[in-house]
């Protein structure tokens, strides 16, 4: 399966900044801050990690950060750092994105 138009990237919606691969998609199923669709990223590139703090999302306790673009500070999703329930470690290290503030780049 030769990919002939080089991997699919995301870029930041307001300033085109790469920020991630589609490849590195862990789960299309995500809901962000305002209830709109996200995508869990296992990787993402040219991002700023905010202070850690702890936030209470819908499937429990987290200790997050936000993850902001490199280029405009625009605040793209955030970062799982530590996930207090078991059964949602493997989230930990990987970061979710908004949909609405990425845009795929010409795929
Ligand atoms: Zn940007």
């Amino acid at each position: 399966m030769a990919d002939a138009i080089g991997p699919r990237l995301y870029g930041c919606y307001n300033c085109r900044n790469h920020v991630a691969f589609h490849d590195d998609i862990v789960s299309k199923n995500y809901v962000g801050r305002q209830r709109r669709r996200a995508f869990l990223f296992s990787h993402v590139m040219n991002v700023v990690v905010g202070p850690k703090m702890d936030r209470l999302l819908i499937t429990g306790l987290y200790n997050v950060a936000d993850v902001s673009c490199s280029d405009c500070g625009e605040v793209l999703g955030w970062r799982y750092e530590k996930a207090y329930i078991e059964a949602q470690k493997f989230k930990e290290s990987k970061t979710v994105l908004e949909k609405f503030k990425i845009v795929k780049e010409d795929w």
